[in-house]
């Protein structure tokens, strides 16, 4: 049976043409600073989003730890949403290995965080409190619906920051999702921050790897980081020769899964017992509620699981879908057709 999977956009495989990249990668010990493939990923990545540097790290969450990390010292705080992938889904990792002290805000339903709560989130100079360094944005937001950050908030944010000296971080995991569905260059959402990292193995379909990039200055300190974390890797050209495809290949093709996602939603919108608003979907990922159908998530997963069709469920009741290069319109026209058969009432 042919399984049509949207549980993440991290399930895809590597094209052809990445593998053949791979295979004919040329390489060297890129602790040594001598693999030509990683050095050509890092400057082209760095291009890409308007920076000076850019460093080749094995996953989004290395790449949002590594950075943190960097701008961060032991005790130091830093402002993040509290639907941040960073603050749920990274193993706690910066307070874990950095010491860093996370201080949530809500997300807005837009992924934002309030520029009021921001300013109100930073501490006064006073030994009771730990001091604040760092504001982290996430654009795409993954826990709000995949809704890109404009150019515009970014900067405010910025603005914000520099205006009370504290450093800014993208988690930019699908900045590029979020370029494409504001028909933005990718340098306009990079501008205004100090560092970001992008993930070159969600909807771009590489099989590893994120990069982090910034000013040559962060970049350097970001290295010895990295290596700390046991993040120097040796040949990994073999990794970043597949990225090179991704960057090069795989970002206009992205509107595709966008417009995948968009018939999706207007699907699941017409099937009784599920809920979804779809002017709530913006990128690549669709959020549902199953409450009308009388089933709890788990049981509607199972259901579709059992018919070829996978998706995650994120709450009780709450079920998520990404789409993402491998997935063609067919197979969401099939994914509708099954939904409409499992979401029955028992
Ligand atoms: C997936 C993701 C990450 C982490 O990437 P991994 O490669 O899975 O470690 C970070 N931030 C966001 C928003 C993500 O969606």
């Amino acid at each position: 049976m042919h399984v049509v999977d949207l549980r993440s956009d991290t399930v895809t495989l590597p094209s052809d043409e990445m593998r053949e990249a791979m295979a004919q990668a040329e390489l060297g010990d890129d602790v040594f600073g001598e693999d030509p493939t990683v050095n050509r990923l890092e400057r082209m990545a760095a291009e890409r989003v308007g920076k000076e540097a850019g460093l080749f790290v094995a996953s989004g969450t290395m790449g949002n730890l590594t950075s943190i990390l960097t701008h961060c010292r032991r005790g130091e705080e830093v402002i993040l949403g509290d639907q941040s992938h960073t603050f749920i889904y990274e193993g706690g990792g910066i307070a874990a290995l950095g010491g860093i002290h996370p201080h949530t805000i809500p997300n807005q339903p837009d992924g934002t965080l309030r520029l009021e709560d921001i300013e109100a989130a930073i501490r006064p100079d006073n030994v009771h409190f730990p001091r604040t360094r760092l504001i982290c944005l996430e654009n795409t937001h993954n826990r709000c619906c995949g809704v890109p950050l404009t150019p515009q908030y970014t900067g405010a944010v910025a603005d914000l920051a520099r205006r009370r000296g504290l450093g800014i971080h993208l988690d930019g995991a699908r900045l590029f999702n979020a370029a494409v569905a504001l028909g933005v260059n990718v340098k306009e959402l990079a501008a205004s921050v100090d560092s970001l990292s992008i993930c070159l193995s969600k909807g771009l379909a590489a099989p590893v790897g994120s990069v982090i990039c910034g000013s040559k200055a962060f970049i350097a300190e970001a290295r010895r980081v990295r290596k700390v974390l046991g993040g120097g890797m040796r040949q990994a050209g073999v990794l970043a020769a597949a990225g090179i495809v991704a960057l090069e290949k795989m970002v206009d093709r992205l509107r595709e899964d966008h417009d995948n996602a968009r018939r999706l939603a207007e699907g699941i919108a017409g099937i009784e017992g599920l809920a979804i608003d779809p002017a709530n979907v913006h990128t690549d990922i669709v959020y549902f509620d199953v409450v009308g159908t009388g089933l709890a998530a788990d049981t509607l997963i199972k259901r579709l699981s059992d018919r070829g069709v996978r998706m995650l469920s994120v709450g009780p009741k709450r079920i998520r879908a990404v789409t993402h290069y491998g997935i063609t319109a067919d197979d969401i026209e099939r994914t509708i057709g099954v939904l409409e058969e499992v979401a029955k009432p028992v």
